[in-house]
């Protein structure tokens, strides 16, 4: 298969049609995640802030944060401080939840524009999703999930209630 012929298979659309279906072998995957280059991004979600790296030698802006960069190969970059608010870009709701969040609440998750990047996390307080509109502004911070002993980042609708 050559290129073009890749991505051309890539294009076509799956239709899931409602027939029978069979269960996939569970799945557990588990492994240690190096954090030592980029604790300050774990340690400012306790704090409620949000970190991304920007490449000392060519600007470019990363999150998740890089600590070198895929641009140039400079591993000369600083953390900078996302700012607190964003625009929605997408959002949906996650009924059929992958492995981990089986016991949670249907959870809306969502994506923002915030600065220079797109951030990913979690639209909460939102009762009807039905009203949330992308371009709405929203409030960023972050949330203790105690089962998996992990901060999420959030986004709360700036200014309206859902
Ligand atoms: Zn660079």
């Amino acid at each position: 298969m050559d290129m073009a012929e890749r991505k051309a298979g890539a294009k076509k659309t799956v239709k899931i049609e409602g027939g029978p279906t069979i269960d996939s072998v569970p799945i557990t995957y588990r492994h240690k995640i190096p954090i030592g280059k980029t604790l300050k991004y774990w340690d400012g979600l306790r704090e409620g802030r949000i970190y991304a790296t920007r490449c000392k030698s060519c600007g470019a802006v990363y999150y998740p944060p890089q600590s070198d960069c895929p641009y140039c190969g400079s591993s000369d970059v600083e953390w900078i401080e996302l700012p607190r608010e964003g625009v929605l870009e997408t959002f949906t709701r996650v009924y059929s939840k992958p492995q981990g969040y089986e016991d949670f609440e249907p959870y809306i998750i969502a994506i923002a524009r915030v600065g220079d990047v797109r951030v990913m996390g979690w639209l909460i307080n939102v009762k009807d999703e039905r009203c949330v509109k992308v371009g709405d502004e929203v409030v960023l911070g972050t949330t203790y999930i105690e089962k998996h002993n992990k901060y999420i980042i959030t986004f709360q609708l700036k200014n309206k209630q859902c």
